[in-house]
């Protein structure tokens, strides 16, 4: 299966992106209340500079406190995050996510933001390919 598949399923609903210079706690607020675990960092909504996951919030509260809740963005985000493209395979994705340890990755074709995909829509995706392959080979055996 590849990612355009899985972006399909989820509908066209637009990526959730923040700038650099959005207060902590502000992002903390959005991640919330869009009950997502990651936020793409974006000046454009099309060029990706970073990502801020949830963990990343969690790291430094636990290590600095409260203090970081006033800083941006841009303090805490990963830089260049790995992406993938939508003609990837999710089998490609997974790899890349298991590799790195991390859940969330963006969607890039020619070096524009058009998704985003978690582990968990990876796993679902995965899970109902091999519910098919598995009816099919079933459908096989019993000669139909
Ligand atoms: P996550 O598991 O996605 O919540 O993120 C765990 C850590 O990996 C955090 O420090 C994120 O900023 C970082 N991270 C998340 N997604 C990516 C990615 N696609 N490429 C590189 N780092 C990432």
């Amino acid at each position: 299966m590849l990612v355009q598949q899985i972006l399909k399923s989820k509908g066209d609903a637009p990526v959730i992106t923040i700038r650099k210079d959005v207060p902590i706690a502000e992002a903390a607020n959005l991640l919330a209340e869009r009950r997502i675990g990651g936020l793409i960092v974006s000046k454009d909504g099309k060029a990706v500079q970073g990502i801020l996951s949830e963990r990343d919030i969690v790291r430094s509260l636990a290590l600095r406190g409260a203090v970081c809740l006033k800083e941006t963005a841009a303090d805490l985000m990963t830089r260049n995050p790995v992406s993938c493209t939508t003609d990837e395979t999710t089998d490609s994705v997974l790899q890349k996510m298991t590799a790195g340890r991390f859940r969330h990755m963006p969607v890039v074709d020619d070096g524009v933001l058009v998704g985003i995909v978690t582990i968990g829509d990876v796993v679902k995706a995965r899970l109902e390919e091999l519910a098919m392959e598995k009816d099919a080979l079933q459908g096989m055996i019993m000669g139909h």
